[in-house]
């Protein structure tokens, strides 16, 4: 059976398994999550965040040397911010529109005073800008400082392209720590099935039906919105700018959606989904060693949509009017949140903080979808980790159109 039908049945099996525990023994579940599922699910995440540091480190690296024309790094570069920040915004216009078309916050019988949040603000512009750059590289690994990491890596492939015949043994061995990485992801997923199931059923068991039923339409609300931004957006970027096939490229790469469906985190899922679109979408290595990473960090268009969604029945539960500026403040707050995003679970909603005050909206606003969240993580980041892929599937379609012609 192949890898990708285990992890769809173990992930049936997880759902079946935490809602019958929810509802048929929920004094033993407590018990099965503590010695069973949290350990099982912790091993599998563990084991592949442990590989996503030097991954980014050494595929950053391939890939910008591998581009060492100047010229092409700037195109490459300039394309992939463009798609990534245009695609955000459609997402959170989608997002507001079918907000206000379903209105999941008009129906009364929300509680409005349950827990004090804490709003993140922005950091400066110049401030975030110039965090880019790390004063100590091995510290950024350390403390897993995504940008930075990207930066300086980015500056090392370049240099080592730039020196080429002098720097080659190292060159040769960031390709080889590469391959020993890929080998490395392929091993952690051959225990992918028993982590999803363990990951799901603990989330399911804890949650239940009952946390949902009120919040029915603000999730079919965010659903919605992540479904027609997958479809629609990303299936006409593969159609019309790449010219491929949507149908093939959500089919190949389901199994990645997968694993982000599972884990909540696309820092996470990065292993996985670079193998999946090198793989499955013959996306080329270095366009995919470039642009994933990068997209794992910046480009979270799930994220954005629940954002926009969270922000409009916030509003509606308050009873507070957004007028069109504050919608177009949203866009905006929404769009820097997800840069500011980091990849992994649950800081989607703490980035919420941030978009709720820009428009004056009570922070605590964020009680109301805390419950839900986590269903919710599990869907954006399966839509957050697409975006990525549908970036790198349209570049690398670019980059062979302008080979063949030069
Ligand atoms: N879990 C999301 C991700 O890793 C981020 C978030 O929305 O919380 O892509």
């Amino acid at each position: 059976m192949s890898l990708t039908k285990k992890i769809i049945i173990a992930l049936i099996l997880g759902l079946i398994v935490g809602l019958g525990f929810n509802l048929l023994i929920p004094s033993g579940f407590e018990t099965v999550d503590a010695y069973l599922l949290t350990p099982v699910g912790s091993l599998f995440l563990k084991s592949i965040m442990m590989l996503v540091v030097p991954l980014v480190i050494f595929s950053i690296i391939l890939g910008t040397a591998g581009i060492s024309d100047p010229k092409k790094l700037g195109r490459i570069g300039g394309k992939t911010i463009s798609f990534y920040l245009i695609t955000t915004a459609i997402a959170l216009v989608i997002g507001i529109s079918l907000a206000y078309l379903i209105q999941p916050g008009t129906g009364g019988g929300f509680e409005t005073s349950t827990a004090d949040f804490e709003a993140s603000s922005a950091p400066p512009i110049v401030e975030t800008l110039l965090n880019i750059i790390p004063t100590n590289p091995i510290d950024a690994m350390a403390k897993g400082t995504m940008l930075q990491i990207i930066a300086f890596s980015v500056l090392i492939g370049f240099a080592l392209a730039r020196l080429g015949d002098k720097t080659k043994g190292l060159l040769r061995l960031v390709e080889q720590g590469n391959e020993v990485m890929m080998y490395l992801v392929n091993i952690v997923m051959l225990i992918a099935p028993y982590g999803a199931f363990a990951l799901i059923a603990s989330a399911i068991g804890k949650l239940g039906l009952n946390a949902l039923q009120a919040m029915v339409l603000y999730m079919l609300a965010v659903l919605g919105a992540l479904l027609i931004h997958a479809v629609v957006t990303y299936g006409s970027a593969i159609a019309f700018l790449a010219k491929r096939n949507p149908i093939e490229f959500f089919k190949g790469f389901a199994p990645a959606m997968i694993v982000a469906f599972s884990t909540s985190s696309s820092s996470a899922t990065l292993p996985v989904s670079m193998r999946t679109a090198q793989e499955n979408l013959k996306v080329s290595k270095s366009v995919s060693s470039f642009v994933q990473p990068l997209g794992a960090t910046i480009n979270m268009d799930g994220t954005a949509i629940m954002q926009a969604v969270a922000t409009v029945f916030i509003a509606q539960v308050y009873m507070i009017d957004l007028s069109f500026g504050d919608l177009l403040t949203v866009i905006l707050t929404a769009t820097l949140a997800s840069i500011g995003t980091a990849g992994v679970p649950g800081v989607g909603l703490i980035m919420l903080t941030m978009v709720l005050t820009s428009v004056g909206l009570p922070v605590e606003g964020v009680a109301l979808v805390l419950a839900v969240d986590r269903i919710l993580d599990m869907t954006r980041t399966a839509v957050n980790i697409t975006g990525d892929a549908a970036c790198a599937v349209v570049i690398s379609a670019a980059e062979e159109k302008q080979n063949s012609t030069t």
